[in-house]
């Protein structure tokens, strides 16, 4: 009995510390998988923090980011350009003695004002350029504001390109606009009038015909110069002889050229024979057009010089006038579309402004270059640049 009773005891005792020991070593498995996990988790978030972090650096907009009581917590290589500071300049500063001069929107108390308030979008200028300026409040989980984040962007070129594109739709709204409205008139003064006045009407129908044309010419440029900015193009690259094709271009315009008892003298040989790889229209369309312009803006009996220039990797088509010339300060607006120096005057010659922004577009897509120089009163010179590439050496030592 006694026996038994020890035995159950025993079994009791083994069963009871069976059990403690399975309770313990679960808990201590528990325990270790808890520690495993927990340090799992911090080298987990140290990881992300550690590439949030580098993220934020490497990014190309300025990233400010102020602790609570805006003291410095981080500021990116970005914003650090914009500032213009280096590492020395903001280790244990004050961030409003380094931050001085950007914009007083970028005072410690500024953003964290502006965090606060959830502002975002504000644009501000400096040095003529434009940085739009982002804030966003950094708050803990009871929704206590713990510091701010400001994001600087430099948005200057997307502003101008905005603003060319506004500046552009007005522009050809109005290029249009000028023609059809004296198409219209025209066309109504006709209705109205007398048809058997044969000599006015024909006036009328040659003045409605010619503003048509204007109009032609100004969709078709436009679709051109849409083309080549998208791509759309398809340059047929051949090589050509330059001098030929500078020569036929004067001959075209030969009888322009006598209406107002121009002299235009071609100052290379004759013989001169250069091939370049180019689209032949396209570039025959350059050589037209600047030398359309020194015909249009040079006085009757003026004189106009073609010259070609060969070098060792390129060929220049140099077109000197002593016409009209262009003011210092317009000279670098020329190729803009649109621009034009005298708007009455160009409009008078059938010009829209477009000629030269389209041949700049045609040169740059031939690798080339287009400039221009002029003394206003005395004369203009624009000179063509093309590249010869990949050009041989020469021929024929034996
Ligand atoms: P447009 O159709 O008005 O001639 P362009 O784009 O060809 O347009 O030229 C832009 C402006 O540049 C012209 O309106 C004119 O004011 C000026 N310009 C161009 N070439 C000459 C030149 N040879 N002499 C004087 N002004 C020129």
């Amino acid at each position: 009995m006694t026996t038994a009773i020890l035995i159950t005891a025993v079994s009791f005792l083994a069963l009871a510390l069976g059990v403690c020991l399975l309770y313990f070593r679960r808990r201590l498995q528990v325990g270790d998988a808890r520690q495993t996990i927990m340090a799992a988790d911090f080298a987990a978030a140290d990881y992300r923090l550690r590439l949030l972090e580098s993220a934020v650096r490497q990014i190309g907009d300025g990233v400010i980011i102020l602790a609570e009581g805006g003291d410095f917590a981080l500021i990116n290589e970005g914003a650090k350009t914009l500032l213009g500071l280096d590492d020395n300049d903001i280790s244990g500063q004050d961030f409003d003695e380094v931050a001085t001069g950007f914009s007083e929107k970028l005072e410690k108390k500024s953003i964290i004002e502006a965090a606060q308030e959830g502002r975002s979008g504000e644009t501000v200028t400096v040095d003529g350029r434009y940085y739009r300026l982002g804030f966003a409040s950094l708050r803990d989980e009871d929704g206590a504001a713990r510091g701010a984040v400001c994001v600087i962007s430099d948005v200057t070129e997307s502003m101008k390109a905005e603003s060319m594109q506004t500046d552009f739709v007005s522009n050809v709204s109005h290029e249009l606009k000028t023609p059809l409205t004296t198409i219209k008139s025209y066309a109504e003064t006709l209705l109205k009038a007398d048809s058997a006045d044969e000599v006015m009407t024909r006036e009328f129908l040659e003045i409605i015909d010619s503003e048509a044309d204007r109009m032609d010419l100004l969709v078709r440029e436009l679709l051109s110069m849409t083309r080549i900015d998208s791509g759309a193009i398809g340059w047929k690259m051949v090589e050509s002889d330059l001098p030929a094709l500078v020569r036929s271009a004067m001959k075209k315009l030969d009888l322009e050229a006598k209406k107002k008892a121009l002299i235009v003298n071609r100052m290379f040989a004759k013989e001169l024979i250069c091939p370049v790889e180019m689209d032949r229209g396209s570039i025959e369309r350059v050589i037209l057009n600047v030398l359309s312009n020194a015909i249009k803006y040079t006085d009757e009996k003026g004189r106009i010089d073609v010259d070609i220039i060969q070098n060792e990797n390129c060929v220049q088509i140099v077109i000197s006038d002593n016409g009209i010339g262009i003011p210092e300060k317009d000279l670098p607006r020329v190729f803009e579309r649109f621009f034009r120096v005298d708007k009455a005057r160009s409009r008078q010659m059938g010009g829209n402004g477009l000629g030269l922004a389209i041949s700049k577009q045609i040169v740059d897509a031939h690798g080339g270059e287009i400039e221009i120089e002029s003394k206003y009163g005395k004369g203009t010179k624009v000179i063509v640049t093309l590249p010869i590439p990949g050009r041989r050496g020469k021929r024929g030592i034996l």
